[in-house]
């Protein structure tokens, strides 16, 4: 079994890397392309390296792309089972094959210094909740951002919203979620972020 040992809290504005979790497929509009191009953009500019799930195909082959034409470090971690399904990226600054779903997103926790969702499905999803409930239990103390592209997460923030109203989560977890609809607003946030306190106080 492995251990989220490793998941130790970052500095506060030492933004070196950023794991960012994001769909196999492009979507239906070419603005969520084009905004995951621009986020990367800035990510290079600013010296921000790029941790993802290493594939060539949708929105994740998109930002790889994105970041290294700008002279960004891009790491992929892949297991085994999916090189080949979701076609590991070429030309990555370094892939990580690992040996399977719960390595690949314990290695993509320890290599970033925050977590970012970008557009995405199902698994974009199970990455983003794994690394916020964490932060609520106190495993790491990394923030955990929405990327906003043209409010595709509004309709998950509702129901966010619909659990603090009804009494299942405190609103400081929800406060702790760092939303943001361009780049520049997204990274300013992540800099400034602040851990909430543990759940069960630890
Ligand atoms: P999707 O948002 O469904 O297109 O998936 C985006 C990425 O999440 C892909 O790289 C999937 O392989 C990955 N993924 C899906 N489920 C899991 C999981 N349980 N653990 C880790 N990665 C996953």
């Amino acid at each position: 079994m492995l251990e989220p040992q490793n998941l130790t809290p970052s500095t506060a504005g030492a933004l070196r890397r950023l794991t960012l979790f994001t769909g196999s497929s492009p979507g239906r509009d070419p603005r969520y392309a084009a905004a995951v191009r621009d986020l990367a953009a800035e990510l290079a500019g600013r010296g921000v390296g790029v941790v993802y799930g290493g594939g060539r195909v949708g929105l994740m082959g998109e930002v790889a792309d994105a970041a290294l034409a700008g002279g960004g470090e891009v790491l992929g971690v892949m297991p085994q089972a999916l090189v080949d399904g979701e076609i590991a990226h070429p030309g990555l600054t370094r892939l990580e094959v690992v040996a399977d779903m719960h390595e690949r997103k314990l290695r993509m926790g320890e290599l970033g210094d925050g977590f970012v969702a970008l557009p995405g499905g199902a698994g974009t999803l199970e990455e983003l909740f794994e690394v916020w409930t964490w932060q609520q239990l106190g495993i790491h103390a990394k923030p955990v951002a929405l990327y906003d592209v043209g409010g595709f997460w509004q309709p998950l923030l509702a129901m966010v919203d619909h659990m603090v109203a009804e009494g299942f989560l405190a609103s400081a977890y929800r406060d702790a979620l760092v939303v943001a609809d361009t780049p520049a607003a997204l990274l300013d946030a992540l800099e400034a972020w602040r851990a909430p306190a543990a759940k069960w106080g630890r």
